[in-house]
């Protein structure tokens, strides 16, 4: 009988919640801890866990960008003339994302959100592939999961797409059969309750109280057939109530000046992102971002201190990021306001995710990036003692 490494990611369970929950898996963890998220949203954070780089190094951040010359969705500016109830439903455009990512061959996650169907010529988008799988990371760069299977290292990672009761059950079934020694699993699902309720609700208790016992039932698989079960468990950001909204576009759009001639932004739930297109575009945006007391234009040290330096301004010349707790909002992410949201200064408390674990780590890890070394490490472990 050998050991197994169970990695266990649950999307948004940050290290505030998880302070308020210290009965989660009583008895089992041995160690909790605050991990220091990215700048983003899990679109950047997930890329940072699997390959240990900072954005600018993987190449994720936001999904949408600018750039007119390979943008995959010239064929939406035909739907710029239907009416407004049709288009801003969220149906039609899961319809659409559904038909888009089909016809294109995406892998990846793939929404076009609330995005305006007369801009979206203008915007690439950074997540068509599968980051899971070879070849998935912008960049090139490898993740763990290459690493696994150089070094052959059997291991077991969930569908992403799939249910959580659906990847626990293939989980379970991978681990009754005793091969695998390292394992990944995914769990996305508790994200949705937090944008929906914020962090006190009572189906966030629920949904805690499922994940321990859920776990536990892994655990007792695990147990079976193995003679040691290394249990971590992190998550990629935390959660912040929303406190009020800013209709920061609004303020931009008072200025008069014509999108996509003047300048072009995208406005992230947290955070607009703007390039500028003709001369004083800047100034004037500048100055009105200025008079916006909820939040920050980010300094270029700022960014570069987060790992967000993108060659070519990538996404974005300028960043303005909100005040913690300050919904950008309508934004070109959606225009219902939600109770929490992520994606604001990780150096503010509730944006801070958590690691725990059912062992003392050789390494405890401080930031997301520190996931992949720990990764590698068990990993490089179990393959030296490989049978
Ligand atoms: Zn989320």
């Amino acid at each position: 009988m050998s050991g197994v490494a169970l990695f266990v990611f649950i999307d948004a369970f940050g290290w505030e919640l998880l302070k308020a929950h210290l009965h989660f898996l009583e008895g089992e963890l041995v160690h909790r801890s605050r991990l220091e998220s990215v700048l983003g949203y899990s679109s950047t954070c997930d890329p940072t866990i699997l390959t240990g780089q900072m954005p600018q190094d993987h190449g994720h951040f936001s999904f949408f960008y600018y750039n007119p010359a390979e943008s995959p969705f010239g064929i939406c500016r035909l739907l710029r003339f239907l009416p407004k109830s049709i288009t801003r439903r969220g149906r039609v455009r899961r319809i659409l994302s559904r038909i888009l990512k089909r016809f294109y061959g995406y892998t990846g996650y793939f929404q076009i959100y609330n995005m305006p169907f007369e801009y979206l010529h203008l915007f690439d988008y950074s997540e068509k592939r599968d980051l899971y799988q070879p070849g998935g990371i912008n960049s090139g760069s490898r993740t763990i999961f290459d690493d696994l299977r150089d070094e052959g290292v059997p291991f077991h990672l969930s569908d992403w797409r799939a249910p959580e009761e659906s990847n626990l059950a293939s989980l379970r079934s991978a681990l009754g059969e005793g091969k695998i020694r390292f394992a990944y699993l995914y769990m996305a699902a508790m994200d949705a309750i937090l944008h929906d309720d914020g962090r006190v609700s009572e189906r966030v208790d629920a949904k805690i109280a499922w994940y321990d016992q859920q776990i536990r039932r892994v655990l007792e698989v695990a147990r079976s057939r193995y003679k040691e079960v290394r249990l971590y468990i992190f998550s990629d950001h935390g959660m912040t109530d929303t406190k009020e909204t800013c209709p920061l576009m609004a303020r931009i759009e008072a200025l008069g000046m014509t999108f996509g001639e003047d300048y072009v932004a995208v406005y992230d739930s947290t955070m607009a992102r703007f390039w500028f297109l003709k001369p004083g575009a800047r100034e004037r945006i500048l100055e009105a971002l200025a008079q916006e007391p909820r939040g920050r234009i980010m300094h270029p040290a700022d960014l570069a201190n987060y790992g967000c330096r993108f060659p070519g301004n990538k996404y974005g010349e300028v960043f303005f990021l909100l005040d913690p707790g300050v919904l950008l909002c309508p934004s070109f992410m959606g225009e219902k306001a939600l109770k929490g949201m992520h994606g604001f200064d990780p150096a503010d408390k509730d944006t801070d995710a958590m690691f725990a674990s059912n062992v003392e780590p050789l390494v405890v890890p401080r930031r997301l990036d520190d996931l992949y070394k720990l990764m590698k490490q068990e990993a490089d472990s179990i393959k030296q003692t490989a049978p």
